[in-house]
């Protein structure tokens, strides 16, 4: 398959566009209604899928349904989000109880506490928190609290890094992004890292760095970078930020616990609202006590949802009813035996992440950055559209999360139906 020539490529790539344009007549329909007052159809850039992305109407447990009556595994999990799978008892019935009470308060609620206590409690960095609605938000105010407090302006941030809609750094960034004077470094890279923080230190106030790449191929970063960060920062004064929207999953108290590495502030958001929109950003108590309304130095942070009250009830009953060390260790587990099955396919094909989260790359690697990733796009859209008729979704890019609703027997059938396709 690899040694396919591009024109065979195409042929087939072809071939499989038209079967998938086949199966899907109402999801496309479905696409053209939407772009009469989306545009493109869509209100999500990544979800986007030419010539049109599948609509779904139904999720329960690891599967989900789209609009043409196909089922699949679903091994996007919502990139993170879907953490708990679609339909788990426990968040639903916490929904459902809150529910029972009304949902707008205008006002703290009896949920918030428990969600803010069990994360100070796991998670090393966070003494305070404070709750917003996405991880785009959380790594806004987390970069703003930090050029307020050092009084500098810049933000060192990484190549590949993607900390939310206005903070890409992806293939040269995005005409969009937050106007914050960033500096772009190499992901790990220690000694280009240190050196920059070391001639930028008068004017850099954080270094904002995801231990683990997630949009970027998912790709860890390494120990030795990462503690040269911490070290760095420390020696210079500048805050370090640990963006764990997605790897706060990867332990109870996310990757700073499993690499013991404690930055100043870290940004949550994905799977913790249960599912809901969500976001949280934590730190040092001196640095997140100046948003105490009653300082008279206080920082202002609003957000009319910022403690939505399904939102804070889900999270809460999910972090301290289900999503503790067993089940980390669990569904890390999975991960785990995908990626080994992948790798163990011996063909160019390598899987790359950590515990659940698990990237897909038409390489023999290894993989330490996102410059390492050859564009393979036509093997990319083949593979995909291959698995969505094998059943398996997952993101086209590579990108798979696991929930808690799969098991060892969706794993596997996943590893064969891609071994299936490289031995095509
Ligand atoms: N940081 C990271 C590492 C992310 O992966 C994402 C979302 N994929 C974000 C921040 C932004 O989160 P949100 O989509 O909730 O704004």
């Amino acid at each position: 398959m690899i040694e396919a020539t591009r024109t065979d490529l195409a042929v087939r790539l072809a071939d499989a566009e038209r079967r998938y344009v086949v199966r899907n007549p109402e999801s496309r329909r479905l696409h053209e209604e939407r772009a009469l007052v989306m545009p493109g159809g869509n209100t999500r850039s990544v979800i986007h899928l030419p010539p049109f992305p599948l609509t779904i109407v139904r999720a329960e447990g690891a599967r989900i349904t789209d609009a043409d009556g196909h089922e699949y595994v679903d091994f996007l999990g919502e990139y993170t989000a879907g953490l708990y799978g679609h339909s788990h008892p426990v968040i639903i019935d916490a929904i459902r109880a809150a529910l029972d009470d009304g949902m707008t308060y205008g006002a703290p609620n009896r949920h918030e506490v428990v969600l803010a206590r069990a994360l100070c409690e796991r998670f090393p960095s966070i003494e305070l928190v404070r709750f917003c609605n996405s991880g785009t938000e959380a790594n806004l105010f987390a970069v703003s609290l930090a050029r307020a407090v050092t009084g500098r302006e810049k933000v060192l941030v990484f190549e590949g890094g993607y900390h939310g809609g206005v903070f890409y750094f992806g293939h040269g960034g995005s005409p969009i992004n937050a106007p914050f004077p960033f500096l772009v470094g190499e992901y790990n890279d220690a000694e280009g890292a240190v050196r920059l923080i070391a001639k930028h230190a008068h004017e850099l106030a954080a270094v904002l760095v995801d231990p683990l790449q997630g949009s970027a191929g998912v790709i860890p970063g390494e120990p030795a970078f990462l503690q040269a960060l911490r070290d760095a920062t420390d020696e210079h004064g500048v805050l370090l930020v640990f963006d764990e929207v997605m790897t706060s999953r990867l332990a109870t108290g996310g990757l700073q616990q499993v690499l013991g590495i404690t930055p100043d502030l870290t940004t949550l958001g994905k799977y913790v609202g249960g599912g809901l929109a969500f976001g949280a950003f934590g730190g040092r108590a001196d640095l997140m006590s100046r948003f105490d309304p009653s300082r008279p130095d206080a920082l202002p942070h609003a957000g009319t949802f910022n403690n939505a009250v399904l939102t804070m009830a889900a999270g809460a009953a999910g972090l301290t009813q289900v999503y503790d060390a067993d089940a980390v260790a669990r569904l890390n587990a999975l991960g785990d035996r995908l990626r080994d099955r992948l790798n163990a396919v011996g063909a160019e094909l390598c899987a790359t992440g950590y515990g659940s989260m698990v990237g897909l790359h038409f390489t023999r690697g290894p993989i330490r950055r996102a410059s390492d990733i050859p564009a393979t796009p036509e093997l990319r859209a083949l593979l995909h559209l291959h698995m969505l008729e094998s059943g398996y979704s997952y993101a086209r890019r590579g990108f798979v999360a696991l929930n808690l609703a799969m098991n060892e027997a969706d794993v596997d059938g996943f590893a064969d139906a891609v071994e299936t396709f490289l031995s095509a």
